[in-house]
């Protein structure tokens, strides 16, 4: 690989912890030997490139050890969730080569979920409490400070049925009370001091409509859900270690066997220049900060398909940032480089001129035209070739010429002899001008003696720059984009995300000049653009006018040059 100055360790071959721990609990026999994994997500918003790492781990391991992977959706809280976003969900998973056994919602559980808390009533271990939230967060106390029993934590049971009862049939207003376990208001880990477990919703539910208002809190459906399927090992991310001991507590209050889910935790994953939150992303769409949830600026799974990024290049990011218990920052620039990696062995190579300018070849007949075959991908001898026409005119990019050049620019310049990728060596002669100074076109004669198969096909000139025909060529346009925002840690920056937006994050170029082979492009065909950098056809396309959208850049070893 010469396209990048990134150089990453090789992916490591050893086993990561989950995979550790899997190998032993399949040793030791446990759960039957069986491996049974989930990938939980709330439908509240379009799945990001941090959700893909979750579930290529959750699919992964379950693949890997014969077991099994469903796909539960965390729909507790019916504020937020919606089926646009359940869709779009299950789309990016099977994008990512995986597919779930069963799809199961948090909700189907509802009635379990019910049960159990009525049980934990039962057996003094929850209560109802009238106090506000306000109330119940003063007396949580701190990490080195007990809390305080609630008023209500010795109220008699019967009285406690009857008030869940009536919250769940619509009786109290949301927020007037909530049904908390009664645990240990003195307990070091925060989580056990009477935790919330059921909340008043009087929103309808996309899948239970208004059959519930009481709705139960994440902590005490995660774990359940997990037991209610059978789920061996339940990973996480790492902001879920301190809820793990309540996790096993509720299910050991629910356990009839052995059986025992496991939740394991690892590293988010966090890039640079970028944000990973549905909220601020959800914000972004909503605002219309940016063209919706796939815009190829978005972090989203989608976002970066629209782009041009492959489940390949997501897969080998995944090899190589790894698991780990240790939360870090990744540099983008890492998932460039896997998106060049897997578009470098890929990509059919073409010419497209994005900044235009016109070469005339002032030696060639006019009117003639000739085919040249182009190699398709130089990494793959299976990927063939295709046919280009070579004309008088042609197009070149305005910065493949300069008219009082440095020493160092190997391009064109009145004098100097470059390669026409694909063609002919021909020799600048000089440029036309318009008034206000701007090259209009630029004159060069060819040597005919320096095409593919003639005498003087091998001779080397120091420079090689592409082009297009002007015959057969046509327009389209090209966003190029950037990242979106300027500051490298924007999750960790105290002012407002909008503060922090790139200003030139997009930036759309018309008049681009395409070779005709790129006339039946379809939506997501991807392409290099030699020299310039790896494309792919935008849905915005039409027939009239196609845009293509800039995955991700090829190193320029002109612009490194310059900054040296
Ligand atoms: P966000 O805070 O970005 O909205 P979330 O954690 O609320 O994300 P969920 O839908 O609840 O989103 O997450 C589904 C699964 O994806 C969870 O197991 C969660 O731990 C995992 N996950 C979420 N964000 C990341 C990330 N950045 N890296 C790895 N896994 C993640
Ligand atoms: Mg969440």
């Amino acid at each position: 690989m010469s396209e990048t100055n990134l150089n990453p360790e090789e992916p490591k071959k050893s086993l990561n912890f989950i995979e550790v721990a899997v190998e032993n609990d399949l040793k030791e026999g446990k759960n039957d030997s069986r491996v049974q994994t989930r990938f939980p997500p709330e439908p509240n918003g379009y799945l990001h490139i941090g959700h893909a790492k979750a579930i290529c781990i959750d699919f992964g391991i379950a693949q890997k050890y014969g077991g099994v992977c469903n796909l539960r959706f965390d729909d507790t809280n019916p504020v937020k969730e919606e089926v646009e976003y359940v869709d779009s969900i299950m789309e990016d998973i099977q994008w990512l080569g995986y597919d779930w056994a069963n799809v199961y919602y948090a909700s189907d559980y509802f009635p379990q979920l019910w049960d159990f808390a009525v049980q934990l009533i039962k057996e003094g271990k929850a209560y109802i409490d009238e106090q506000s939230a306000e109330e119940i967060a003063k007396q949580k106390g701190t990490p080195t400070e007990p809390g305080t029993n609630s008023p209500y934590r010795n109220r008699p049971i019967e009285e406690s049925l009857d008030l869940f009862n009536k919250m769940n049939e619509g009786v109290f207003e949301e927020g007037s009370m909530v049904l908390r376990a009664k645990i240990d208001m003195a307990a070091a880990n925060m989580h056990f001091r009477d935790p919330i477990i059921y909340r008043i919703i009087k929103r309808p539910h996309h899948r239970t409509g208004s059959t519930w208002q009481a709705y139960p809190m994440y902590d005490f459906a995660h774990g359940q859900c997990d037991y209610f399927e059978g789920v061996t090992h339940s990973l996480c991310t790492l902001e879920f270690v301190p809820h793990r001991p309540l996790y096993d507590w509720f299910i050991d209050q629910l356990a009839t066997s052995d059986y025992r889910p496991h939740q394991y935790e690892f590293n988010k994953l966090q890039f640079t220049y970028t944000l990973l939150s549905k909220r601020n992303l959800r914000a972004m769409v909503e605002e219309g900060i940016l063209d919706g949830w796939d815009d190829p600026r978005m972090p989203t799974i989608s976002g970066f398909r629209r782009r041009g990024y492959t489940p390949e290049s997501i897969h080998i990011l995944m090899d190589k940032i790894g698991y780990t218990k240790y939360d870090g920052v990744n540099d983008i620039g890492l998932f460039e480089y896997s998106i060049r990696e897997d578009l470098n062995k890929k990509a059919t190579r073409v010419s497209a001129v994005l900044n235009p300018v016109k070469l005339v070849i002032t030696n060639y007949p006019e009117g003639k035209t000739e085919i040249m075959p182009a190699q398709n991908n130089p990494e793959d001898e299976n990927a063939g070739s295709h046919e280009i026409l070579f004309s008088r005119e042609l197009y070149i990019e305005r910065d493949d010429f300069m008219e009082d050049a440095p020493k160092k620019y190997f391009r064109l310049t009145p004098g100097n002899e470059v390669r026409l990728k694909n063609a002919y060596i021909v020799k600048c002669t000089g440029c036309k001008k318009d008034e206000a100074g701007n090259v209009i076109e630029v004159y060069a004669e060819y040597d005919e003696m320096t095409k593919s198969g003639m005498p003087d096909s091998g001779r080397k000139v120091k420079g090689t720059i592409h082009w297009v025909s002007e015959e057969g060529c046509f327009d389209a346009e090209v966003r190029l984009y950037d990242r979106l925002f300027m500051v490298e840690n924007p999750a960790d920056d105290e002012r407002d995300f909008r503060e922090l937006l790139n200003p030139d994050s997009l930036k759309v170029l018309k008049g681009c000049k395409m070779e005709s082979y790129l006339n039946d492009a379809k939506e997501g065909d991807k392409f290099q653009f030699q020299r310039t950098g790896y494309f792919c056809v935008d849905k915005d396309s039409t027939p009239e006018n196609m845009v293509f959208n800039r995955t991700v850049s090829l190193k320029d070893s002109w612009a490194k040059a310059k900054d040296r």
